[in-house]
C-alpha cells in the first residue's frame, strides 16, 4: 500500500526508514528478546538507548557542555508551566517578557500569568504596513530593534516558528544588543526543531515537543543551561523541577521510553541525511518551490510576510472559502492528507516538515496546478 503524502502540523508524518526500523526490532531489540516499551527504565539496555539519543542530539545541535539535555513530558503547553516554575525564582521579581508572535507565545504568556508578571516585549497582534504591503495581525514580525525588554526580568520568551500563523524567527537576537544582557532567551522551538542549525549558545534554553519534528508525542526535549537549573519555586512539582530530572539524567520518574528510543532513531536518522546543515537545504528547496509556486498564482494566497515565511508550516487561501471542501476532497482522493488549516486561521496549511520529502511537495503543487486550471 503506498503511503499518503501527510501534511499535518503535528503529531506528523515520520521518516519511512524510522518506522520501518521500529516495526523490525518491535518484537526483539537487539537480540534482547524484548520490545523496547517492555524494559526498565533504569535496565542496562534502556539507559544505553537513551545517553545514545542524547549523544546524538548533542551532535546534531552541537551542544555545548555547559547545557543540560533533558526527555520530559507533557508537551510544549505543559512546559508552559514548567518554564516559569523553574526560572522565576532567578529573578529578584518573579517576571518575564514575551513576543508576540502568533498564538503559541501569546498561551505561553496566559500561562506564565499563573505565577508571576508577563508583559509583552514586543507585537504583531495588529496590522501594519511593510513595504508598502498591509500585513493582518500574526503574519509579520517586529524589528528585533524594537523588542523591550526589562534588564532585570527572569527570561524572554520567543516562539521562533508559529506553527498556525507560519511565521519564522531566523535569526536569534543577542540579548546584549536588546540591552538586557542577562536575560536569557527561551525559545519554543517545537515546530522547527533539527530544521536547521539552531544557534543554542544565545539561548538559556531551547524547547520542543517531539510530535513536530523530532519524534512521537509524549515527549518535550529540553535544552537548558545548567546555571538556570536549581532555582524551582517552591510550588513547582518535584518531577517538572529541571534540577531533580538533570540529577537523574531524565529518569527521575518513568520517562516516555518508546518515544525516548523512536526519537533516536530519527536522530540517527538526520545524521544519515548530512546532519542539520543538509537537512536545512533540503527544507530550503522544498520551500522555496511550494512559496514560488504560490507568488506566480492568481489563485492561491499566501497571508504571510515574506521575510518571515516559516520553512515548516505554509497557511495558504483559496480564493473563495466555498471551494475548501471540494479542494480538501480532491486532495485526498490523490493521497495529500492533513491539508485543512487550523480553525483560528481557516483556509489550507501545508506542513513540511524534515520527513516530507521533496517528492510530497511536487505531488502537492501538481494538485494545486490542476485545481486552479479546473476552478481559477
Ligand atoms: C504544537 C505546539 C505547541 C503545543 O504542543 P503540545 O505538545 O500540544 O502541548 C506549543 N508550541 C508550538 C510552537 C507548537 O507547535
Amino acid at each position: 500500500m503506498a503511503r499518503p503524502w501527510n501534511f499535518s502540523a503535528g503529531p506528523s508524518a515520520m521518516p519511512e526508514s524510522v518506522l520501518r526500523q521500529a516495526a523490525a526490532e518491535m518484537l526483539d531489540w537487539h537480540g534482547s528478546g524484548m520490545s523496547v516499551m517492555e524494559m526498565s527504565h533504569r535496565g542496562k539496555q534502556f539507559v544505553e538507548i537513551c545517553s545514545q539519543a542524547e549523544a546524538d542530539l548533542r551532535e546534531l545541535l552541537e551542544v555545548p557542555e555547559h547545557y543540560a539535555v533533558l526527555f520530559m513530558q507533557g508537551g510544549a503547553t505543559a512546559e508552559n508551566a514548567i518554564i516559569p516554575l523553574n526560572l522565576l525564582g532567578r529573578a529578584a521579581q518573579p517576571k518575564a517578557d514575551f513576543v508576540i508572535s502568533g498564538i503559541w507565545a501569546k498561551k505561553s504568556l496566559e500561562e506564565c500569568r499563573r505565577y508571576g508578571d508577563a508583559q509583552v516585549a514586543a507585537t504583531n497582534a495588529v496590522e501594519t504596513v511593510i513595504d508598502g504591503r498591509t500585513q493582518g495581525p500574526s503574519t509579520w514580525l517586529p524589528e528585533t530593534s524594537s523588542w523591550r525588554v526589562r534588564p532585570d526580568a527572569a527570561y524572554l520568551h520567543l516562539c521562533s516558528n508559529e506553527t498556525i500563523g507560519g511565521v519564522e524567527t531566523m535569526a536569534w537576537p543577542d540579548m546584549a544588543d536588546l540591552g538586557a544582557p542577562d536575560v536569557p532567551l527561551v525559545v519554543d522551538a517545537s515546530s522547527h526543531f533539527l530544521s536547521r542549525p539552531m544557534p543554542v549558545a544565545k539561548t538559556g534554553m531551547i524547547f520542543a515537543g517531539a510530535q513536530k519534528n523530532a519524534g512521537p508525542a509524549g515527549l518535550t526535549v529540553v535544552i537548558v543551561r545548567r546555571d538556570l537549573i536549581g532555582h524551582a519555586l517552591a510550588i513547582c512539582p518535584s518531577a517538572f523541577d529541571y534540577a531533580n530530572v538533570a540529577r537523574e539524567k531524565s529518569m527521575y520518574n518513568t520517562p516516555p521510553t518508546f518515544a525516548i528510543y523512536i526519537a533516536g532513531l530519527v536522530f540517527k536518522w538526520l545524521k544519515e541525511q548530512g546532519g542539520l546543515a543538509a537537512i536545512e537545504q533540503q527544507n530550503i528547496a522544498k520551500a522555496t518551490m511550494l512559496y514560488n509556486y504560490f507568488d506566480q498564482s492568481r489563485f492561491y494566497s499566501v497571508p504571510v510576510h515574506p521575510s518571515v515565511r516559516s520553512r515548516m508550516n505554509v497557511p495558504f487561501f483559496l480564493p473563495d472559502t466555498a471551494l475548501e471542501s471540494a479542494f480538501l476532497a480532491g486532495a485526498e482522493a490523490r493521497g495529500l492528507m492533513q491539508l485543512k488549516g487550523h480553525k483560528s486561521v481557516g483556509g489550507m496549511r501545508a506542513s513540511i516538515y524534515n520527513a516530507m520529502p521533496l517528492e510530497g511537495v511536487v505531488a502537492l503543487i501538481d494538485y494545486l496546478k490542476d485545481f486552479e486550471r479546473s476552478h481559477g
